[in-house]
């Protein structure tokens, strides 16, 4: 790793006169430490695995480069970078990001996701894309009919992606990676890069540079993270009286299930009608019109399964609650993530039922820290 500081301005990265305006015009006014690190390795063409923090601004860090180094679609017509990201929603806030950065130079960027009109995406291929952002499924569908073609492909990125290298995703990764171009570039970002994951990891990649910011981040730690002890049956008239307590600005309250997600949704919304549900049982224009809502402020509360879990930006997030525990503590750390982004504050409830306190402590040696024990009047348990 190198000795020298990280840059603390956007002017010692190396960046066009072009991006540094963009990046002013973003609001964005000094680098975060993983775009300061990864920046200048990327942009000299390096393979990077990336770990920061959930909120930390990971999508600029690989975007900035990407747009830095991108051909004008006259002298390219064929994607030159594919950005691999876990979910729909992902690939469209990805997709918008990246056109937010890019601001006044024209770049051609196609959302190739699932459960979107393909006709639309091939229309797009052929007009011309530079960037393609997407989801492995449907990624690998316009590759299998050759629509999606990959030879000037020069960067590929893995966001989230320990989630990208799970078992449910790696087939088609490893098919989409094994299309794209040997001499490519590789960059892997995640929030959390268990050690077995970046060691597969380096099979795909080229001598890659590793850039860890978690540990110096650890201090400036936003998010109050609390756990309650509560039997099953008592979940939701706790959440209630928590919900009372806490007044949230906005909410997500993480269920296990779909059809838990929808129950509990169901028994919120008499006294909640602001509140929504999200989960991938829903057709994707409902899915669409629910985060929409929820990023325009027309909603309080929502009721989510890990869909939700990952990468999501919606800054105006103050709670999260985990009604069900994660399933692991690396999914913990991304459901918190959704508060507390760059900066901000944010606070997370955990119910643990009696019996799940290997659950908790899991938690507590993965982030290193102990969670607050909370209680409400009336719901003071012996643990
Ligand atoms: P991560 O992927 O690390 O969870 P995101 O890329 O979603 O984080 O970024 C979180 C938020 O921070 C986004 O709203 C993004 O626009 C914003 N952001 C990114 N970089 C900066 C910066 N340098 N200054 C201010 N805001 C930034
Ligand atoms: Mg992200």
């Amino acid at each position: 790793k190198k000795e020298s500081q990280p840059a603390s301005s956007f002017d010692q990265l190396g960046l066009s006169s072009v991006m540094l305006r963009s990046l002013k015009q973003a609001g964005f006014e000094s680098p975060s430490p993983i775009q300061a690190e990864l920046i200048p390795p990327a942009l000299d063409g390096m393979d990077v695995i990336g770990q920061a923090r959930t909120g930390t601004g990971k999508t600029a860090a690989f975007s900035i480069p990407i747009l830095e180094q991108l051909d004008s679609l006259d002298d390219c017509r064929d994607p030159q970078a594919i950005i691999v990201v876990p979910t729909r929603e992902l690939a469209d806030q990805v997709a918008r990001e990246a056109e937010r950065l890019s601001y006044g130079v024209p770049t051609e960027i196609a959302v190739l996701s699932g459960g979107k009109n393909m006709r639309g995406q091939l229309r797009q291929l052929e007009n011309g894309a530079q960037i393609v952002v997407g989801t492995p499924g449907r990624l690998h569908d316009h590759l299998q009919r050759r629509s999606l073609r990959t030879k000037d492909v020069w960067c590929v990125v893995l966001d989230e992606a320990d989630r990208m290298l799970d078992i449910g995703f790696r087939p088609q990764i490893e098919r989409i990676l094994r299309r794209c171009p040997r001499d490519r570039q590789t960059l892997l970002l995640s929030a959390t890069l268990p050690t077995q994951v970046q060691r597969l990891a380096e099979s795909y990649m080229h001598e890659p540079l590793v850039i860890d910011c978690c540990k110096e981040e650890m201090s400036v730690e936003t998010i109050e993270q609390h756990y309650f002890t509560i039997p099953q049956d008592q979940k939701q008239d706790l959440l209630r009286a928590l919900l009372k307590r806490e007044q949230p600005k906005q909410a997500i309250i993480f269920c296990r299930t779909k059809r838990g997600t929808d129950r509990l949704w169901r028994a919120l919304s008499k006294d909640y009608p602001d509140a929504a549900a999200m989960h991938g049982d829903m057709a994707q224009t409902a899915r669409d019109r629910v985060l929409q809502k929820l990023r325009d402020g027309k909603l309080s509360i929502l009721v989510a399964t890990d869909v939700v879990g990952r990468g999501i930006d919606i800054s105006t997030i103050s709670h999260i609650v985990n009604y069900d525990v994660p399933e692991d503590s690396d999914d913990y750390v991304h459901r918190v993530g959704r508060t507390g982004r760059m900066g901000r504050e944010g606070v997370a409830f955990t119910f643990i039922v009696p019996g799940q306190g290997d659950v908790l402590t899991s938690i507590e040696q993965r982030i290193n820290k102990l969670l607050i024990r909370d209680s409400i009047k009336g719901f003071e348990k012996e643990p």
